[in-house]
């Protein structure tokens, strides 16, 4: 039997490379598409490299209402995706969330909303599974290495800065590291904004420019020693494989899950 699937955003880059991934395996039915245009169309309207039919809606509650799904798969912007996402789980689908940006507050309602419903959820702020080891051994090295600064270059149409793999890589860096001031004590910004973000002394730095796709280095420095973990995806169709087992586990949990790490 086949998983059935809502997609919101498929014009997107990330939305039309899933849906070309979705279309391309047996096991997965794409039913119905979210959109916030191209109401009454269908797949093929608005991406004439898909000879599909399946419908466009633009609005998400007469979506719920008449499409019945499995699996809602979010590639959109954070405002919206979480709207979608609270609606999918109140109406019973599964989500695989792929857009970055939710805040905590956010993170944690649909977490209770999921256990409320026992219903399984994925969001995964990389998709890549290279990404998820460079946050792993990021993890690892930070046990041994405090002194350590972010940098994460994407693509200038991207909203949210840092990125969620930089707040997760910093999430898992923080668990395991104590609270430390790096830099010189008496260190001062000529410019603004020169040492980057912070969180628990951990400095992250975002680059936006054209021709980037999604790109981080993790760099640790020690005593005579520079240790970098570094990871590129230099196109969407890295993300693909993580979308796809996600899709196949979220059908296994009954709670939601923030990282692909826990579920490879
Ligand atoms: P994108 O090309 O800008 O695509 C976003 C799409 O969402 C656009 O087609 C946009 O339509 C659409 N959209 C906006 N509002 C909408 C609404 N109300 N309903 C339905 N669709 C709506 O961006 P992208 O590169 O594909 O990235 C999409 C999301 O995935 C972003 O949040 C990005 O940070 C995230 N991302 C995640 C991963 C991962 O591995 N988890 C990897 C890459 C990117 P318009 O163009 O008409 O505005």
């Amino acid at each position: 039997m086949s998983i059935n699937i809502i997609l919101a955003g498929p014009r997107g880059k990330m939305g039309s490379s899933a849906v070309n991934m979705i279309l391309n395996n047996d096991k997965f039915e794409l039913v119905a598409c979210l959109d916030h245009k191209n109401e009454n169309k269908t797949l093929k309207e608005i991406l004439p490299q898909f000879e599909s039919d399946i419908p466009i809606y633009t609005d998400m509650d007469k979506l719920f209402t008449e499409v019945k799904a499995d699996v809602f798969v979010d590639l959109t912007i954070p405002e919206v995706g979480y709207q979608h996402t609270l609606a999918a789980l109140k109406n019973g689908l599964r989500p695989v969330v792929g857009t970055s940006g939710f805040t905590e507050d956010e993170i944690n309602t649909l977490r209770n909303l999921a256990k409320e419903k026992e219903l399984g959820a994925i969001i995964a702020p990389n998709f890549a599974v290279g990404a998820v080891l460079m946050m792993e051994f990021s993890k690892q090295a930070a046990k041994y290495f405090p002194d350590v600064e972010i940098i994460e270059k994407h693509h200038d149409n991207k909203l949210d800065a840092p990125s969620g793999t930089a707040v997760k890589t910093l999430d898992l860096i923080n668990s395991v590291r104590e609270e430390k001031t790096q830099g010189h004590p008496e260190e001062y910004e000529v410019l603004d904004g020169a040492r980057g973000a912070k969180s628990h002394g951990v400095h992250v730095h975002s680059v936006r420019l054209p021709g980037l796709v999604a790109h981080q280095e993790v760099i640790f420095g020690g005593e005579s020693q520079l240790f970098t973990i570094k990871h590129d995806s230099f196109d969407r169709e890295s993300f693909m494989d993580g979308i796809d087992l996600s899709i196949n586990k979220v059908l296994e949990l009954n709670e939601l899950v923030y990282g692909l790490e826990y579920i490879l």
